[in-house]
């Protein structure tokens, strides 16, 4: 079949499943906002950075990802390793086992810090997962989470209660339930990223500014299109992504990662500047990190599986 689209017609088709592919937060936002809710975005004033804030409710709302959040999973620290299990909708990878487990316990203690943080400033805190947002679960989730508000709004005219958010323990395989949920996507993407360097040995990290994964730090690169070389596609998305011109060195590692919706190859090089200092076309931010530094912020999951080998490469620190 030939493709009788134009580049044009190619971008809109493309843009328009891109703003299908809703973000758990977004839906929480969209179902809120069309039930007549306001709210506030990451406020700046409020402890713990909660991703929603409805302050006429004094309540805080953190739409968690069952992965990194662990949902599910007891990881704290009076468990022994090999007693920590995945749940149904936070897989542990088995390879560098710990390494993860001691990551999503790290996060379940900074959730927990958030949350009483909030409740000791008398604020309400509601948490909602990820699986809770399938098309099936979202109304009956959203729903008990009205309630909430509205217990809430009641309680701040009596006394405050700290009121905790269950809904019944019924994970759904999320892999299931993905390509419907999210629309057509590529069941797999195959990607190339560049592990830049400077001559301090620290690595350039990006923040991405859009769609699901915004605010995750990446290392830059990109897709690879049909008859491309890798290399090629290196040198191309970082002319695009930061406006620099790279010589690529030693292949690190390919790394292989299940996302809820598709499955990511993605090829990761050392590489060094030759011109140009990099310019953020694409990303809201970035940051040079040096190896202590590497898990100071957080990285889009196939990103932090890599942090591992690249932590090796800084230390060996090859041209
Ligand atoms: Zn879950």
């Amino acid at each position: 079949m030939t493709d009788k689209m134009t580049p044009e017609q190619r971008h809109k088709c493309m843009s328009h499943i891109r703003s299908k592919a809703t973000k758990p937060e977004l839906k929480v936002r969209q179902w809120l906002w069309n039930h007549g809710y306001r709210y506030r975005l990451n406020v700046k004033s409020v402890p713990g950075k909660p991703d929603i804030v409805m302050r006429p409710y004094r309540t805080a709302i953190f739409v968690n990802g069952c992965f990194w959040h662990g949902h599910g999973v007891m990881a704290d620290g009076r468990c022994m390793m090999e007693d920590v299990v995945s749940s149904k909708c936070c897989k542990i990878p088995s390879t560098n086992r710990e390494f993860w487990v001691n990551k999503i316990h790290r996060n379940q203690e900074r959730d927990k810090r958030n949350y009483d943080l909030l409740q000791e400033n008398g604020w309400q805190v509601i948490v909602i997962w990820e699986c809770q947002l399938t098309n099936k679960k979202l109304e009956q989730t959203m729903r008990e989470v009205e309630l909430l508000l509205n217990e809430n709004m009641l309680a701040l005219h009596r006394k405050p209660t700290p009121i905790p958010f269950h809904t019944e323990e019924e994970p759904l395989p999320m892999a299931a339930e993905g390509g419907t949920m999210y629309g057509e996507k590529p069941k797999h993407i195959e990607v190339v990223a560049a592990a830049l360097h400077d001559s301090e040995g620290r690595i350039f990290a990006t923040q991405r500014g859009y769609g699901e994964w915004k605010d995750y730090w990446e290392l830059p690169g990109g897709k690879i299109e049909a008859g491309e070389t890798a290399e090629a596609a290196l040198h191309r998305e970082i002319s695009e992504e930061l406006a620099a011109e790279i010589e690529i060195g030693s292949f690190i590692q390919t790394v292989e990662w299940d996302y809820p919706k598709f499955h990511l190859t993605m090829h990761v090089f050392w590489c060094r500047l030759v011109s140009g200092a990099p310019t953020l076309k694409e990303h809201e931010a970035a940051r040079w990190l040096a190896a202590n530094e590497l898990e100071s912020v957080d990285w889009l999951p196939a990103d932090f599986a890599l942090l591992p080998c690249l932590k090796t490469m800084m230390q060996q620190r090859p041209k």
